[in-house]
């Protein structure tokens, strides 16, 4: 339940891997702030979605002290492995291009490890609380209002306001359309994304190019791996059984010329649409965007959760020299600085989706397409300057 007079210099929305960094920065510099989350604390520490963390993701968690959990149970990952009709190749991305590697670390358990860090140093965070309007952003005393578990309404004062709640969020929602240019590409390509309660079949990140579609493999922890299954626009998933998916993941990762698949119960599943949406500039006279909320980006090259952690300590730093220092420069500079890293990586995110996927069209437009996917693949396999660009942005944000 919040009062009349809840307020803070920061109100940060949403407690994701964006919010909860940003959260731990400017508790640590003594900046009054408080996030607050739609979700239960149960929800957003079981929500599970990446588990690819960048090399720069992980220095910027050790540099601040809230890299003791990845430290412990993260698992270094440097190689991938395609399989298309033109047989199987190995990429051991981490001895290219700047040399770098992904550590192998549950998103639900990076959002624990910082809410936990964040708790311990006497952070504010309230559950069950909805952001619905941020309100007078155009001037320097935003206010959000919310709405608690049971419904009942309140309303937060601010300085400033951390739009962290994601692509449907309220932060979103409340720039008025004609403040910002929004860019949005439907990909067309929709992926059944699973978990199962299995280990992993390969020690790389499998990727399968098929006739049937797209199939992807991806260690989690030992005993969990993430597939992925391109399906049809339509497909829900309740029409994917436990059997379904294994011998469709079986056919398009092609077990028969390399290898079974450690199969087991597949726990959750859901439907993902490929899509890019950005706007622009991130910022809103005193409300700014950071993570899912600033951009959506398709998960094809994981780079959603590292762009969301990059943003949310340039975004800390900018509030801390401002709100401490009365230096406004680095919330000036904010979201040009995020669009480079973020327009590089939709990028490269838009170049694996034609790397993996057909496109639908005609006959002779579908045949281009797989022609230009076969040659792209070739070439990854043959060349070496395109195998230190493809390791360069892989890893990197
Ligand atoms: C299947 C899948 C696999 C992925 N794999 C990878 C990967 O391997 N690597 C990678 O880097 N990225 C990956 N991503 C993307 C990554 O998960 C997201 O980019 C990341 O979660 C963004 O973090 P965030 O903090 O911006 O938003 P979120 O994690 O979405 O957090 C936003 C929070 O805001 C809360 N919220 C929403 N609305 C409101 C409101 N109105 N009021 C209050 N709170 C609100 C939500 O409950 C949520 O807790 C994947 C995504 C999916 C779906």
């Amino acid at each position: 339940m919040t009062s009349a007079g809840d307020t803070a210099d920061v109100v940060i929305l949403g407690a994701g891997p964006a919010g909860l960094l940003l959260g731990n920065l400017l508790q640590r510099d003594g900046i009054d702030c408080v996030v607050l989350e739609r979700g239960t604390r149960e929800h957003i520490q079981t929500r599970a979605r990446a588990g690819f963390l960048a090399a720069r993701t992980v220095q910027i968690l050790r540099r601040h002290g809230l890299a003791d959990g990845l430290n412990r149970d993260g698992r270094t990952h440097h190689t991938c492995e395609f399989r298309s009709d033109e047989g199987r190749f190995r990429l051991d991305y981490g001895g290219l291009g700047r040399g770098e590697r992904h550590t192998v670390y549950p998103q639900q358990a990076l959002v624990s490890d910082l809410l936990a860090h964040y708790l311990d140093a006497g952070g504010r965070i309230r559950f069950g609380t909805e952001a619905l309007a941020v309100q007078g952003a155009e001037g320097d005393r935003p206010s959000v209002t919310v709405r608690a578990a049971d419904g009942s309404p309140g309303r937060w004062r601010a300085r400033y306001v951390a739009g962290c709640d994601g692509r449907h969020g309220a932060a979103r929602r409340s720039i008025p359309a004609d403040a910002v240019r929004r860019h949005h590409l439907d990909h067309g390509v929709t992926w059944l994304g699973l978990l199962a309660n299995a280990p992993p079949s390969l020690d790389a990140v499998g990727y399968a190019v098929h006739g049937r579609g797209f199939a992807g493999h991806m260690a989690r922890t030992p005993t969990v791996t993430r597939y992925y299954l391109q399906c049809a626009r339509d497909t829900r998933a309740e029409d994917w059984p436990d059997d379904r998916i294994w011998d469709e993941l079986s056919l398009r990762l092609r077990t028969d010329a390399y290898g079974p698949l450690r199969t087991g119960p597949v726990g959750q599943r859901g439907v993902v649409h490929l899509e890019s949406d950005v706007l622009e500039p991130l910022r809103h006279g005193s409300l700014f965007l950071a993570g899912d909320a600033a951009s959506l980006i398709s998960p094809s090259a994981a780079k959603g959760a590292n762009l969301a952690v990059l943003e949310a300590e340039l975004l800390a730093e900018a509030l801390i020299d401002d709100l401490t220092h009365g230096d406004s420069a680095g919330l000036d500079a904010y979201s040009a600085r995020c669009l480079t890293h973020i327009w590089r990586a939709q990028e490269f995110s838009h170049w694996m989706i034609g790397l993996l996927h057909g496109r639908p069209g005609t006959d002779g437009e579908a045949r281009f397409h797989d022609s230009l996917r076969r040659s792209r693949i070739t070439a990854l396999r043959d060349s070496r300057a395109q195998q230190d660009w493809f390791a360069e942005h892989y890893v990197g944000v």
